[in-house]
């Protein structure tokens, strides 16, 4: 072993994408933060920051590389190409060398400040403290209200129960970190892990700030398109669900055939009737649509599993400390 780097106690895994004006005032910010934090025994606390680079094409890697001149306590990889957060952060979690992990935005819509409190909560047992929202106002409209029937919707299909306005940002004992490490699954939906592993799980509020600089880069489609993988990679009931429609349906006309029936009997035969096919016709033929693009969903995801590709490829470490990989 040797001479070892003493393991920080923190690190902080910092997805970028594009955020070249943003690692300077995050790295100022945070170093105040975490350089105020004490040990129990007054000592002050080992921190790192982990920048990972999901494929920017401005020069925010530059800015990783010369924030890592400064501090090496601020380190990076950098990614082949983007591969979106969700592993991005496998990637940070999977490079962290600390005894806890937070997993924070880079611009500054997760105040730091809230980690001290994190860490003591942790401190008195809680291997997950995640970071709930105070509220939403920050968000516009619409934004709130997708979030809202979004964590509903999981929560209603799914038994691996999501907090409610909770994001990625929390403090993860490593423990909880290798459990995450060891899900297979190229499906990173990083809320919904983190909700499957279980353990002493607690929350503190905070009020999200508004983004400092630089520009979201989520939008809607993107978010639905998140909102999809949280939910068929949490939950099957989707997928079952068109079994009992079919069933009831079947039922419905069973009854409606026997009703047919006796009708005919009695009144004879009376050929108008195209409302009701057109109805019953348009009706199945949607059904069957949208039962086929949920099936669809769902076969898709299981090619990309069975591909067993990596999650995330790095090009390049920006001052991770020798022999690590
Ligand atoms: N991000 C990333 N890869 C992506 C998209 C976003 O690493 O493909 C990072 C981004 O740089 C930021 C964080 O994820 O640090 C959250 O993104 P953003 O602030 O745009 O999301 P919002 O807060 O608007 O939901
Ligand atoms: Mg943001």
């Amino acid at each position: 072993m040797g001479i070892r780097v003493k393991l920080p106690l923190i690190s902080l895994i910092v997805p970028v994408k594009n955020e070249e004006d943003a690692i300077v005032p995050f790295v100022t910010r945070v170093t105040r933060v975490l350089d105020g934090l004490r040990e129990p025994d007054g000592s002050r606390v080992d921190w790192e920051i982990l920048f990972v680079d999901d494929g920017s094409t401005d020069a925010t890697l530059a800015a990783m590389i010369a924030a890592n001149q400064v501090d090496p306590r601020v380190v990076g990889i950098s990614l082949s190409r983007n591969f979106g957060k969700e592993a991005a952060l496998s990637a940070g979690l999977d490079n962290a060398r600390g005894r806890t992990v937070v997993p924070i935005d880079v611009d500054m819509q997760d105040p730091p400040e809230v980690i001290g409190e994190m860490l003591d909560k942790w401190r008195i047992g809680y291997e997950v403290v995640y970071g709930v929202r105070r509220n939403r106002m920050t968000d516009s409209f619409p934004k709130r209200l997708t979030a809202d029937l979004y964590y509903r919707a999981h929560n209603y299909l799914s038994a691996d129960k999501i907090p409610e306005h909770a994001g990625d940002f929390r403090l993860l004992d490593r423990r909880v970190v290798e459990v995450i490490r060891q899900m297979p699954e190229r499906n990173r939906f990083m809320k919904g892990l983190f909700a499957w592993s279980g353990f002493r799980q607690t929350a503190v509020e905070y009020d999200r700030a508004e983004r400092a600089v630089g520009t979201t880069k989520f939008n809607y489609w993107k978010l639905w398109t998140l909102a999809i993988d949280g939910i068929t990679s949490a939950s099957t009931l989707p997928l079952r669900v068109w079994s009992y429609m079919g069933a009831v349906i079947a039922l419905f006309s069973l009854f409606y055939a026997l009703y047919l029936l006796v009708r005919v009997m009695i009144y004879g035969v009376d050929t108008p009737g195209y409302a009701s096919m057109m109805v019953a016709t348009l009706f199945l033929g949607g059904m069957q649509l949208l039962s086929l693009g949920i099936l669809g969903e769902y076969v898709g995801r299981i090619l990309v599993e069975t591909k067993h590709r990596p999650i995330y490829v790095v090009r390049q470490r920006i001052g991770a400390p020798e022999g690590e990989e």
